[in-house]
């Protein structure tokens, strides 16, 4: 399949949102990270996204909307806290709602439930417009690697696999959506994201559990399954300590690796190969995952380090984000 490369213009927006409704796949830009859209009502269109991505088919999709009358199209039933949450929409926030049953359930792995989202990029919702359905979409990468932040990084993974791609801006944020878990019970944080705890709380007006072992409560699939990773080695630090980042980088290259720091402040580490982890809060979301792609093709070993703690320049509570796709990234291996 020759994949087209659409621009921001009229006509190739048309065409997306036709090749949408022909039930082909049509990656495109949000400001959290590239979706890989589909029709969300339709079966064979959702099917070739597992395909195409290599998903496990018990990860679920989360469906995207323009407006909030699609939401209606899509969930049974919006409780009280919904309805508050959806007045801050759009935004960098997926909600699970119980579903109806117009949704497939290839859409949401079998669950009785459905993830809504109405991102606020105005590409995304040019695109969505055009589509003229809610779009299913999950990130545009291989199933297991690092979300696309870029439509050049949509291209390295999808070329030949897709219909097309909208060739929009970099991502703002850079992480995905935070997931809201509010289809019964109290409301619950299955994926942290730039949409915060804080803020959650003050909307809803009570405080939020954010479930941070999946293992023990499978409400979100995806959590599960290896994510976000770099196709080399990598490990994590979690203190910013320079004299245990010294020691293990030289252990690497004793063990013959080519290894590279990822880092606050890679001025510190003299000759040692150090890359910047970025200059905030903020800043590290956005590059993050770009930065992994980038730092595979040059090293062959990842160190990262990434502290959270209050009153660093790093601390604001998109960290907590950061640290979960940084842990996923190193498959759990923190040092
Ligand atoms: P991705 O599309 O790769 O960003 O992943 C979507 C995330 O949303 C995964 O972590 C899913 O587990 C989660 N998700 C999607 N649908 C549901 C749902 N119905 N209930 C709970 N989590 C969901
Ligand atoms: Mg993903």
């Amino acid at each position: 399949m020759q994949t087209k490369y659409l621009q921001f213009n009229s006509d190739d927006l048309n065409l997306a949102g036709e090749l949408i409704r022909q039930g082909e796949l049509v990656a495109f830009p949000t400001e959290t990270v590239y979706g890989l859209g589909a029709n969300a009502f339709d079966e064979a269109a959702i099917k070739s996204i597992y395909v195409a991505k290599g998903r496990p088919s018990d990860n679920p999709l989360i469906v995207h909307v323009w407006n909030e009358s699609q939401i209606y199209d899509v969930a049974r039933e919006i409780s009280d806290d919904a309805k508050k949450m959806i007045e801050h929409m759009p935004a960098c926030l997926t909600i699970v709602l119980p579903k109806k049953d117009t949704v497939p359930d290839c859409v949401t792995a079998g669950l009785d439930t459905v993830a809504i989202r109405m991102p606020r990029s105005v590409e995304a919702r040019e695109f969505l417009r055009n589509a003229q359905v809610p779009v299913a979409a999950p990130s545009a990468n291989l199933s297991g690697r690092p979300s696309p932040t870029t439509w050049q990084c949509v291209k390295e993974d999808m070329d030949g696999r897709i219909a097309a791609i909208l060739c929009g801006e970099a991502c703002d944020v850079g992480i995905e959506s935070t997931v809201l878990d509010l289809s019964h019970g109290e409301p619950k944080i299955l994926r942290p994201g730039a949409f915060t705890p804080e803020v959650i709380e003050r909307i809803l007006g009570k405080p939020v559990e954010i479930i941070t072992n999946p293992k023990s409560k499978v409400n979100s699939p995806g959590v599960r399954y290896k994510h976000y990773a770099p196709k080399v080695p990598m490990v994590l630090d979690l203190t910013d300590d320079y004299e245990k980042l010294c020691a293990y980088y030289d252990q690497k290259v004793r063990e013959g690796y080519n290894p590279v720091l990822l880092v606050h402040h890679p001025f510190r580490y003299g000759k040692r190969h150090a890359v910047s982890m970025g200059m905030d809060a903020n800043d590290v979301a956005r590059g993050l995952y770009e930065r992994l792609r980038y730092l595979e093709t040059r090293y062959d070993f990842i160190i990262a380090s990434f502290c959270n703690e209050e009153n660093t320049l790093y601390g604001g509570e998109i960290g907590i984000g950061i640290v979960d796709r940084l842990k996923k990234a190193a498959g759990g291996n923190i040092i």
